[in-house]
């Protein structure tokens, strides 16, 4: 039977899942669509041959409607996760869960008391092929124990709306959720070093800012987010182990040797990068959903990011490390 996907948010990204849903992920279907801008959600509407319904709240509640994807601007997804966890219908919510951690924790709270795990964030850097091979190195032991971690986060340019903190919470949350997925480890201390900018960014725009991260056991990780590096968008994962190293491969591309040159091309939109793994999201989360167990990144993570992204936020705006400290999982997201 066809699941039928209702999808809050018909701009970039949301456009991208309705696609992804109609011509990638079998066993499912997009059922209806909504946006503020009821304009454009009528023309997505009309192009996938579905139903625009006039507010999330309707969309959420529709008899149509089994499972939901948030896709809408960060500061509403709490509130409609919420109003999905009423309904107990399934939700795929496109990161970051909510705006705070006191919001996640409302919205685990929510959850548990409804009995049943119906959350997922929209980690997808979890089902990139090449941050699985990564996993598999480390638990196979094939660099030993890991010590430090490198990584960047390049973006071409950056939005006009980009605040310092989006940095973090919209660009940074997906390497602290990546790298605390790959070690298996909690962190304990946050810490960002911040010095010249770069006056191609946006006048005011603390770019590019360096995220420290500790672990539990001690693993040191430094993070840049970049977002203006003016050449493409680059996403690098070096994890430095006792006995050896594993990196992240850069994406295909063709290898030209030309009039005296050998390089290859660098993507340029972050929608390029992960196609793949968004894809395989996908085909995962409407899998779970039709058997009734989901599987992916849930409440607990999106709530461990963010109260990384609010530590790591004090800790540049304090000038200082700042401790973290996310607690026990619940045995209900075990
Ligand atoms: P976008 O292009 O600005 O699209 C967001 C859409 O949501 C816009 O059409 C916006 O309308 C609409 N919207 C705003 N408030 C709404 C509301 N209350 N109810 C319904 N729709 C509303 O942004 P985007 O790049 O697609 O990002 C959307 C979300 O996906 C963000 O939370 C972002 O963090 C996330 N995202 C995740 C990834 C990833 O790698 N997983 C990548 C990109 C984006 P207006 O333009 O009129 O405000």
């Amino acid at each position: 039977m066809e699941l039928n996907i209702g999808v809050i948010g018909t701009g970039g990204i949301g456009r991208d899942h309705i696609r992804r849903i109609t011509e990638v992920v079998a066993g499912a279907r997009v059922a209806a669509v909504t946006d503020i801008d009821a304009e454009l959600a009528g023309t997505v509407a009309n192009q996938y041959q579905t139903r625009f319904l006039p507010s999330a709240e309707e969309l959420i509640q529709s008899p149509e409607v089994d499972a939901v994807v948030i896709a809408s601007w960060d500061p509403t997804h709490a509130e409609y996760v919420h109003a999905c966890i009423r309904e107990s219908k399934q939700v795929l919510c496109e990161k970051p869960l909510a705006s705070t951690a006191d919001d996640c924790r409302r919205i685990i709270d929510a959850e548990i008391a409804q009995g049943k795990k119906l959350v997922q964030v929209g980690f997808m850097r979890r089902y990139d092929k090449d941050y699985l091979s990564m996993k598999a190195a480390i638990k196979q032991g094939n660099i030993g124990a890991p010590l430090m971690v490198h990584a960047c986060h390049r973006n071409r340019t950056h939005i006009a709306s980009h605040t310092n903190d989006m940095t973090i919470t919209n660009s940074g949350v997906h390497e602290i959720d990546i790298l605390r997925w790959m070690l298996e480890e909690e962190y304990v201390s946050a810490q960002v070093l911040t010095g010249k900018c770069n006056h191609y960014a946006a006048h005011g725009l603390q770019d590019p800012q360096l995220l420290l991260l500790q672990t539990e056991s001690g693993i040191l990780i430094n993070v840049e987010v970049n977002m203006a590096s003016g050449y493409g968008y680059d996403i690098q994962c070096e994890i430095v182990g006792e006995t050896g190293t594993v990196r992240l491969p850069d994406p295909s591309a063709l290898q030209l040797r030309s009039e005296g040159r050998h390089g290859f091309g660098i993507l340029s939109e972050w929608s390029q990068r992960f196609v793949e793994a968004y894809d395989n999201e996908f085909k995962h989360w409407v899998s779970d959903v039709k058997r009734g167990k989901l599987t992916g990144p849930d409440s607990w993570d999106g709530y461990a990011a963010c109260i990384t992204a609010e530590a790591l936020i004090r800790a540049r705006n304090e000038g200082t490390a700042v401790p973290i400290s996310i607690g026990t999982r619940p045995a209900f997201y075990h």
